[in-house]
């Protein structure tokens, strides 16, 4: 079975990081204005030329969308939406990279909702079927609401929230800590989201240290909260970079108090509201991006002996 869908009705990706304080247009994407609002504290509307606090934005919108997917477009995710003509009984794949979604996509959420009240699609499976989406292909069936002829003809609007892949070495800990998200596994979520900005800090603030003294020592000297309070704001103060907005660190603060409660002291995974985890998110996906803004600068001079003595 399965078609392959074509002729869909209404295609739109956004990827947007919240929307403009003062009109509402939409942002660019994350990782597109993060650097901005990184060196000068905020980002310009592309429509009123106005300020808007990036934090602000794509955390107000995440929790204000929560718990659904759709939450996580604001924080580095991108939502498509597609509307496809279909007939009842009939199968259809629908491949995301069709609609302008890269190849190492990964699906977080879906959601499919018939807009002509005769039909909606339902997702196809084998016999043993996997409750996430691999890959970037959606197999949907077409199936019929309520009483009348068969087959019957409808429309269905598609929406997918999505995440790009990335080179990064702590990037599959943050996908996985937005698929928990999608998931409404908030424990486990916030657990690779603290992972996630601590593989992006550390290697780096060690290497740099490195440089100079003995690697059984950096790691002795060297720990998470000592890189964030005090190594990562020395570094970039002297490179003359702009250091981490206090909001972004006290966040990245309550994500580690977090993330310790649910590994030591086993914090019930229901204690965790949908706003708190879209707090600890959005602080992992901005700690993220302002390792990656800082990453070229700091590391000038890399590679070092890693003989390490
Ligand atoms: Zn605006």
């Amino acid at each position: 079975m399965g078609e392959n869908a074509t002729n869909p009705n209404l295609i739109d990706t956004r990827e947007a990081a919240g929307s403009c304080s003062h009109c509402r247009y939409l942002l660019p994407r994350l990782a597109e204005c993060a650097p901005s609002y990184f060196d000068v504290g905020y980002v310009t509307c592309k429509h009123c030329s106005e300020k808007s606090d990036l934090w602000q934005a794509a955390l107000s919108k995440a929790i204000a969308l929560s718990p659904s997917g759709w939450a996580l477009a604001s924080l580095g995710a991108a939502q498509t939406s597609i509307v496809l003509p279909m007939e009842s009984g009939k199968g259809y794949e629908v491949q995301l990279t069709d609609y302008g979604a890269p190849a190492d996509a990964k699906i977080l959420s879906t959601n499919y909702t018939g807009q002509t009240k005769n039909l909606t699609a339902i997702e196809w499976h084998g016999n043993s079927p996997q409750r996430r989406v691999q890959g970037t292909a959606l197999r949907l069936l077409a199936v019929p609401f309520g009483e009348g002829p068969l087959p019957c003809e409808g429309r269905v609007a598609i929406s997918v929230v999505w995440i790009r892949g990335n080179d990064s070495p702590a990037w599959p800990y943050l996908a996985t800590a937005f698929e928990a998200a999608a998931a409404r596994d908030y424990a486990p979520s916030l657990v690779f989201a603290q992972s996630a900005v601590e593989i992006s800090m550390m290697p780096l603030i060690e290497s740099r240290f490195r440089r100079h003294a003995p690697e059984r020592r950096v790691r002795r000297f060297t720990n998470y909260s000592r890189a964030l309070h005090v190594i990562l704001p020395y570094l970039c103060g002297e490179a003359g970079l702009a250091k981490m907005p206090d909001i972004v660190r006290d966040a990245l603060d309550r994500l580690r108090d977090k993330r310790n409660e649910i590994i030591h002291r086993g914090i019930h995974a229901a204690a965790i509201s949908p706003q708190a985890a879209m707090e600890g998110l959005c602080a992992a996906a901005f700690g993220f991006e302002y390792m990656r803004h800082v990453e070229p600068s700091l590391s000038k001079g890399e590679p070092v002996s890693a003989s390490g003595q």
